[in-house]
């Protein structure tokens, strides 16, 4: 934005509201409340459309994806491990068992020999079943493992995109309080304008103002030309305009801005 917006219009147009001197033109007055406002709308405009918020938008969806592969795998891996945690405690409680078999099988006290070979088949069958579940526990860790890698990578990914995320809304963070303390300054300078400038005509220009919806409402007149359409206006009609008492307002005969001459 030219810093020299305002006040750049109309030569000897400077308005010094403090020393009471009727500098500007109460037309001019309003261009320059109009050019304020032209300044707090790209202020807006700029704020709004800050390259920063699509790459947050981009990061978020990459966090969004994220997010949904680490839970899949997390489901995945306490799967794993819940299995785990089972078997073992399956080969703990065979364990047990096995202790408590040899104890018996030595047990002096024990006098039947079909006793004895019961025992020694169970502890048998004890020993297979605790070597299956063994193995299964090493294939469950051998699943294990790269889903564990996996997520481990996912997490190094996560945090590498917060980072930049947090990056991103600082940057965005600093825009905005630039932004809200240009617009304050730009308010300040408009409220003065404001305060020396013709109440009726304010309020003409906020009427038409609000019924444009964004369009210029106020345009001055350079040479022949209309600075808000930047149409020429026919001599004839340039003529009746410019031979018109300052104070008279007149329109643009083509987008109906109010001339500023
Ligand atoms: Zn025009």
């Amino acid at each position: 934005m030219p810093p020299d917006t305002v006040g750049s219009g109309a030569a000897g147009s400077d308005v010094a509201p403090s020393d009471g001197e009727p500098a500007a033109s109460p037309l001019e007055l309003l261009a320059q409340i109009s050019d304020l406002d032209v300044r707090l709308d790209q202020i807006t405009h700029h704020v709004r459309n800050l390259p920063e918020r699509e790459t947050r938008a981009g990061i978020e969806a990459e966090l969004g994806m994220l997010a949904s592969e680490a839970k899949v795998l997390d489901t995945q891996i306490a799967d794993l491990e819940r299995r785990q945690r089972r078997d073992e405690d399956e080969v703990a409680r065979i364990e047990a068992k096995r202790a408590h078999n040899s104890e018996r099988l030595y047990d002096s006290h024990l006098t039947s020999p079909k006793e004895a070979e019961a025992l020694t088949a169970e502890a048998d069958a004890l020993g297979r079943h605790q070597i299956e579940i063994e193995d299964q526990i090493l294939e469950l860790m051998e699943e294990l493992e790269p889903l564990s890698a996996a997520r481990a990578d996912l997490g190094r990914h996560q945090s590498e995109a917060s980072e930049r995320m947090a990056t991103v809304d600082a940057a965005i963070e600093a825009a905005e309080s630039a932004a809200g303390s240009e617009r304050d300054e730009v308010l300040d300078e408009r409220a003065a304008l404001v305060a020396s400038a013709d109440p009726a005509l304010v309020s003409i220009y906020e009427g038409r103002r609000a019924a444009a919806r964004g369009t210029p409402v106020l345009g001055r007149l350079i040479g022949l030309t209309c600075s808000a359409c930047h149409l020429e206006i026919p001599s004839v009609e340039y003529e009746r305009i410019t031979n018109l008492d300052p104070n008279e307002l007149a329109e643009c005969p083509h987008c109906g801005a109010l001339l500023v001459r």
